[in-house]
């Protein structure tokens, strides 16, 4: 057997408020002293300046970089800032690309990386998997695995809802990834672990069960959907790899990154694309678009806000995404027609 390493979050806290208490949560790990907290201009002004300062009173030196793009140059950058800073850790507050941006840096500085995340969005906010542009490739790097997690109920719940309908997208993926990975394995003898498999598939399986709740979007709704992108991040975790998270659907929302004139959110696009490669797996792709529909997901190029062309082109070039990475989709992928058949079965274009 070949050595499996498995790297996990310390501590992971999800509830009401709990950001206020970040600095004991700190101090239970070991962290003190100089902290560089990495967020966005606008969550900057609603939260992070009263969240430095909270640091600042309880006897924290606190360094803060406000990003508006997860950039390599804008990375570099804060690198370059802080290579010969003494910093104990790096906070990541707020979306995405604040919390990619810290991941990333904490990851080059080798510096232990706390994950405060503001939205639901994606599973990013939990995974050591981080989207960096301008690395000339569309899919994610590996980073480092967030020390902890602070998940702030109340904070993320004043988020629009259709981030958290997004993060559920991001989740549901977790079908067709696991399919995908378990194809792979069959054909191409490639690594598949089970255990982590049937974590990313709870996962998926947790919203589909709680979608009502989820509409709700409420404090209730954002625990439900925090716990489900938390749990299939530790699955990656646990895999080594994006695998059990990531399969052709995510190929497709890659593709359509590149070339849609105006690419929805990743959740959203890759949701649309477990419908379709769910059809291709010959499963239930209509409980999965039923489930979008129930809360309030796109299920159609018109909710993307995608004009249909783009759609069949991102079906037919999503292999070419990253080659390495077999699914359904196979090594030549689908023709046109076959592309334009599968978006027109499955609803997603008239
Ligand atoms: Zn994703």
């Amino acid at each position: 057997m070949k050595e499996h390493i498995i790297d996990l979050p310390k501590k992971i806290v999800i509830g009401e408020g709990v950001i206020n208490k970040t600095p004991s949560y700190l101090q239970e790990l070991g962290i003190s002293g100089r902290i560089l907290v990495i967020t966005g201009p606008n969550v900057y002004n609603i939260i992070g300046k009263s969240f430095v300062d909270m640091l600042a009173e309880k006897g924290f030196y606190v360094d803060y970089k406000t990003v508006q793009s997860a950039h390599i140059d804008v990375i570099n950058s804060i690198i370059n800032e802080f290579k010969d800073a003494k910093v104990n850790a790096i906070i990541g507050l707020g979306g995405g690309k604040c919390i990619d941006t810290a991941k990333y840096v904490s990851f080059k500085l080798n510096k232990p990386f706390i994950s405060i995340p503001t939205v639901a969005s994606h599973d990013g906010v939990a995974s050591p998997f981080a989207s960096v542009k301008g690395l000339g490739k569309p899919t994610s790097v590996k980073t480092k695995v967030p020390l902890a997690i602070i998940a702030d109920s109340k904070i993320i719940a004043k988020a629009p809802y259709r981030l958290l309908a997004s993060g559920v997208g991001d989740v549901i993926a977790k079908f067709t990834a696991v399919l995908d990975w378990r194809l792979a394995h069959k054909l191409k003898n490639e690594y598949y672990g089970e255990y982590a498999a049937s974590l990313a598939l709870l996962s998926a399986k947790h919203v589909l069960c709680y979608a009502d709740i989820i509409r709700r979007g409420d404090e209730k709704a954002v625990r439900i959907v925090m716990e489900a992108l938390i749990s299939s991040s530790i699955a990656m975790c646990i895999a080594g790899s994006t695998r059990p998270g990531s399969g052709s659907e995510h190929l497709f929302s890659h593709a359509l990154d590149l070339i849609a004139p105006k690419p929805a959110l990743h959740g959203e696009q890759c949701g649309v694309g477990t419908i379709m490669m769910a059809y291709l797996h010959g499963r239930d792709w209509r409980k999965i678009r039923n489930t979008l529909k129930k809360i309030g997901a796109p299920t159609t190029a018109k909710e993307l806000g995608i004009p249909d062309y783009y759609i069949i082109k991102a079906l037919t070039i999503a292999h070419k995404i990253r080659p390495e990475r077999y699914t359904i989709l196979g090594e030549s992928g689908l023709t046109w027609e076959a592309a334009e058949n599968l978006a027109k079965t499955t609803g997603v274009i008239d």
